[in-house]
């Protein structure tokens, strides 16, 4: 037999194994990753999975570790990437079926699968307040935690009691809002390698209706403002201090410039979107062009917001 039947059946015997481990249906083999992130832009993983419980993610950890299988947690894929060639592991997507929601008073605890928009929604069907900014942010409450996420002057920080994290070793702890080391689009959990769980949060009380027209008001901000019908992962660029990436972009002349299929955004510069079948090549090099040019006509140094999967 070849190598690379011998790869091949290797691969699939490992795929049944996952799947014992987590169900059927909740492992794909050779999936890809462009299916499942925003900017549509990765090749296969070679396990796609989708951990339905605490219990289950805890024992794929456990198994990934004895294999010795590099893997990537990933969350609605609002944020990420992969090259052409896909990622030689697994991807562990925390997603809807590990989203749970319980409200008690001004407290929400939720799973760290739950999308934004939805846990957003209970929270105003709560007559809770302090949310809205987050109801436009397309990503899971997993992956919000983790970049500390943010828009219009709210952020994550802004409402997290505490959170419960599972390491790359399996061991479960709760960590306070306070001790969660965030900063802009950074968290303790990206320097420590922890995985959200679940999520305790804490708001006000407030008025349904006012609560879902603030929302409704941020949301149309975003259809105004930034190219919501074409595949992108948001800003590409952090906000360097004092100044807007977006504005720096579009100042250096590079309004709609393009390599391949990617693009820098003519609506909003801070963009970057993949409005012709782009290759990770072409996105790399277009963030490397970006960061070039402005370095060189405004002395500033970008630093990518959108992280790659590797
Ligand atoms: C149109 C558009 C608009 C956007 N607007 C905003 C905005 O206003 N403000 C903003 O902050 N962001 C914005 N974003 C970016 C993105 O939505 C956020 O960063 C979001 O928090 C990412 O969540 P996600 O679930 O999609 O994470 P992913 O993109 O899947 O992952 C992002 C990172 O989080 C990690 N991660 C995901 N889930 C977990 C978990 N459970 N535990 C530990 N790590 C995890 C991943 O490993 C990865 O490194 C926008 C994106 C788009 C496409």
């Amino acid at each position: 037999m070849s190598d690379k039947s011998n790869e091949n059946n290797e691969k699939r015997l490992i795929y049944k194994e996952i799947e014992t481990i987590v169900g059927t249906g909740m492992v794909l083999q050779n999936e890809l990753i462009s299916n499942h992130n925003s900017i549509k832009i990765g090749g296969p993983a070679d396990y796609f999975i989708t951990p339905d419980s605490q219990g289950s993610l805890k024992s794929i950890l456990k198994y990934l570790k004895l294999k010795e299988i590099p893997f990537y947690i990933m969350g609605n894929g609002s944020n990420v990437f992969a090259h052409d060639y896909g990622f030689k592991g697994a991807i562990i997507q925390i997603y809807k079926h590990m989203g749970d929601i319980m409200v008690e008073g001004k407290v929400v605890t939720a799973g760290a699968g739950v999308l934004l928009s939805k846990l957003a929604s209970k929270i105003a069907e709560a007559k809770l307040t302090g949310f809205e900014f987050a109801a436009g942010i397309p990503g899971t409450l997993g992956g919000a935690v983790f970049m500390n996420a943010g828009a219009y002057d709210g952020e994550m920080k802004d409402v997290l009691v505490e959170v419960e994290v599972i390491d790359y070793n399996g061991k479960i702890s709760t960590i306070k809002g306070s001790d969660l080391e965030l900063g802009y689009r950074t968290s303790i959990l990206q320097t420590e390698h922890l995985i959200a769980l679940t999520v305790k949060m804490l708001f006000n009380q407030g008025d349904e209706i006012l609560i879902r027209n603030k929302m409704k008001e941020l949301n149309q901000r975003r259809q105004d403002k930034q190219p919501l019908d074409l595949p992108s992962a948001g800003s590409a660029f952090k906000r360097p201090l004092g100044y807007y990436a977006g504005k720096l972009i579009m100042d250096a002349g590079l309004s709609g410039y393009r390599v391949g299929g990617a693009c820098v955004s003519q609506k909003h510069c801070g963009f970057i979107v993949n409005d012709q079948n782009a290759t990770s090549e072409d996105l790399i090099k277009l963030i490397e062009h970006i960061k070039h040019t402005v370095y060189h006509k405004f002395n500033v140094i970008l630093e990518p917001e959108i992280r790659m999967i590797s």
